[in-house]
């Protein structure tokens, strides 16, 4: 498979889609960098991973600090000499109506969500320029495509996600610099992210719904086929729900 032996850097590795991504590339034969806050959780995948024979590395990073972000780049270069693929993945997802007025959350999103993904272009792109090749892999979401109630900072982010990855693609198409950029947006996924809110009635919602959520490895196998699939050919995006979804 084209993915093997790839270096795949992955932001927010530490729960969910990231962690799943991890794992079916690194048993695919890549060589994944994962990199979130909580250390410990990072740990017990790498030790999962390197039990099934994989190759990993992890380093504790904060996707709101250019400077962390930076050194996971570093740290992939030292350890693996190049990076082939850069997941931006890290998100939260504190959603409320806009009257309540939480800019904490807010600010969280924008920090994580939109940030986040720009300060992870900046630690890599000059490194996939030089190799002349390279992929992104912005985690998105259905909701950079609409909006609705207890939404609108969400989706904003997510649609920024959107309109970075299309320049971004635009721009290294123009420059013939061979990088490749995927958005992924999925729908609902049986994930950690509703944890982040903190509104009870929407809580509440989350966790009456009907929906049977997708498992994180759907997503994951659908990011492996876009690294997977041969040079010639970027995979701009890919949206993928539970088939129930409305
Ligand atoms: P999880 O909550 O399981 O994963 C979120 C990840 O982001 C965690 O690894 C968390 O790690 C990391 N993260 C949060 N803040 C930071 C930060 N400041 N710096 C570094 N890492 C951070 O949820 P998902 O797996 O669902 O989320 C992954 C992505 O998928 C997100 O971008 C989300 O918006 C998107 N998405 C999810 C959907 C779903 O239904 N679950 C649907 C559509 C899109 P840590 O706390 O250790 O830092």
């Amino acid at each position: 498979m084209a993915v093997k032996n790839k270096v795949v850097v992955i932001t927010g590795a530490s729960s969910g889609i990231g962690e799943a991504t991890a794992k079916i590339l690194a048993k695919n034969g890549a060589k994944v960098v994962l990199g979130a806050r909580r250390e410990d959780r990072l740990r017990a995948i790498q030790e999962d991973i390197e039990a099934a024979g994989g190759v990993v590395a992890i380093q504790k990073t904060d996707v709101t600090k250019l400077d962390e972000v930076r050194n996971l780049a570093s740290m992939a270069v030292d350890q693996f000499g190049r990076i082939d693929v850069w997941m931006n993945n890290a998100g939260v997802m504190p959603q409320s109506p806009l009257i309540n007025g939480d800019v904490k959350g807010w600010n969280q999103m924008i920090d994580v969500n939109i940030k986040g993904v720009l300060y992870g272009i900046n630690a890599s792109l000059d490194t996939m320029r030089a190799q002349g090749d390279g992929q992104y892999i912005n985690t998105a979401s259905v909701a950079a495509h609409t909006s609705g109630i207890n939404s609108g900072v969400y989706s904003a982010t997510k649609a920024a996600v959107k309109m970075i990855s299309d320049s971004l693609r635009e721009e290294e198409a123009q420059a013939k610099s061979g990088i490749r950029v995927t958005m992924i947006s999925p729908g609902a996924v049986a994930t950690e992210l509703p944890n982040h809110i903190t509104d009870p009635d929407i809580k509440k919602k989350f966790e009456s719904s009907d929906l049977t959520p997708l498992s994180p490895d759907r997503i994951a196998q659908s990011i492996l086929y876009a690294i997977d699939m041969p040079k010639d050919a970027s995979v701009n995006e890919i949206v993928i729900r539970p088939t129930d979804q409305v």
